[in-house]
């Protein structure tokens, strides 16, 4: 399948992905549903208002609206109708765009002439830790390679609930959080800025429709409440984190700040990309297990721009399917007391690190807690992320001559305030 529209061999946005968005036009107007297709955006908004998206919700407007979680609430049938409909429109065989150049200029914006927005109103956001490898090397650094993971972590996947009003889109600036700290040779707490910053490479996945209070989603059915799937830089201050996280786990060391990319990429877009999950020993709870759950083939790099340069080094490339947990298991998980979930809910991987020590996902574990110092080409040496530096996550499936990327999310880090 092609597009009309040219899109480059090594574009994340072919016509086989059609991610959903926010976006604003530079040139004025309110924030929309848009698709990104090469290095345009196509505007639902207009598509709907001319009648050519009728039938995916009951009448009112979809995709004229700031925010994805009306369309999120309308679950698989509407997702998938909307991705066909989309896809068909945008057939280089299919002559109703293609050959309508006023409605073209109207309806295709060039990326570079929007404003990316944060795709969803997130009512609530969980972070999973859902990375053996992950656990492991946090656990061997704090507690030794007896104990490194706890007695419940090959039983449920762990997480914690964190904090959305905080959650950005790409290309937000992170503001160097202050906070208590006590390091463990200090007689006394003190308060000012982290000078242990950190990034966490991570995917989410935002849910709908979601299920009503008090009514577990069985994980047969997880799938049908997983719209899509973004990157996520959880920002971490790890000496706040060291001091504070007794008894009850991250608190002020997670809240700050977290970064998401702006284009989510549903389910139905990754699913040829599928892959089996990892095998789990001991075997999980009957409530955990489906036959059919699956991890995704999706690769996952961390790009490192020191500040006062401009030269970007990978510092660590790592892959999706080393979660030992998987999106069904979490999902299911979360909702098995009769929590709900509603739909533009986010929730999030932990950490990606695979089983390499090029493939580890966070500062943390990439300078085995400051004691191998990350050399930079240039001569910088990092142990924490410095002011002025730049982070960014990218990660795309490899398709047969395409890819279904996710662009990328991307953060400055600016002085404490
Ligand atoms: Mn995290």
């Amino acid at each position: 399948m092609r597009s009309f529209i040219p899109v480059a061999a090594d574009s994340p946005f072919p016509i086989q992905n059609l991610p959903f968005g926010i976006f604003r036009p530079n040139a004025g107007g309110a924030a929309r549903v848009g698709v990104a297709i090469g290095e345009h955006v196509l505007d639902l908004a207009v598509l709907e208002e001319r009648g050519m998206l009728d039938g995916i919700g009951d009448g009112a407007p979809v995709f004229a609206r700031p925010a994805l979680n009306h369309f999120m609430s309308l679950g698989r049938p509407a997702w998938r109708k909307a991705r066909e409909t989309i896809a068909h429109l945008l057939d280089e065989q299919t002559p109703t765009l293609r050959d309508d150049s006023a409605l073209r200029a109207h309806a295709l914006h060039r990326m570079a002439d929007v404003t990316m927005c944060l795709p969803a109103e997130i009512g609530d956001y969980t972070d999973f830790y859902s990375s053996r490898d992950h656990a492991t090397n946090v656990g061997t650094m704090l507690r030794g390679p007896e104990n490194a993971l706890m007695p419940n972590w090959l039983h449920l996947p762990v997480g914690y609930h964190g904090r959305a009003s905080s959650v950005v889109v790409s290309g937000t600036d992170v503001r160097r959080p202050r906070g208590q700290l006590k390091p463990p040779t200090a007689p006394a707490p003190s308060f000012g800025p982290t000078r242990s910053l950190d990034f966490e490479l991570e995917v989410a996945f935002f849910t709908g429709p979601g299920n009503p209070l008090g009514e577990p989603i069985p994980i047969a059915q997880a799938e049908e409440h997983i719209f899509g799937l973004v990157l996520m830089n959880d920002w971490s201050a790890r000496d706040v984190q060291g001091w504070e996280y007794q008894p009850l786990g991250p608190f002020l060391a997670k809240n700050f700040c977290t970064s998401i990319s702006p284009w989510v990429v549903t389910l139905d877009a990754l699913a040829p990309f599928r892959a089996p999950p990892m095998a789990q020993d001991p075997a999980p709870l009957e409530y955990l297990r489906w036959a059919d759950d699956f991890s995704l083939d999706l690769q996952l790099e961390a790009h490192l721009t020191p500040a006062g340069t401009h030269e970007a080094t990978a510092i660590t490339r790592t892959n999706f399917r080393h979660l030992y947990w998987t999106m069904a298991q979490q999902l299911a998980h979360h909702a098995s007391g009769g929590c709900n979930l509603r739909a533009g809910d986010l929730l999030a991987s932990g950490t990606v690190s695979g089983p390499e020590k090029t493939s580890r996902g966070c500062l943390l574990e990439l300078t085995w807690r400051g004691a191998e110092p990350l050399e930079l080409p240039g001569g910088a040496r990092r142990t924490q992320l410095e002011d002025g530096d730049c982070l960014s996550i990218t990660g795309w499936a490899q398709g047969d001559g395409h890819r279904v990327g996710f662009g990328e999310v991307t953060g400055r880090v600016l002085p404490a305030a």
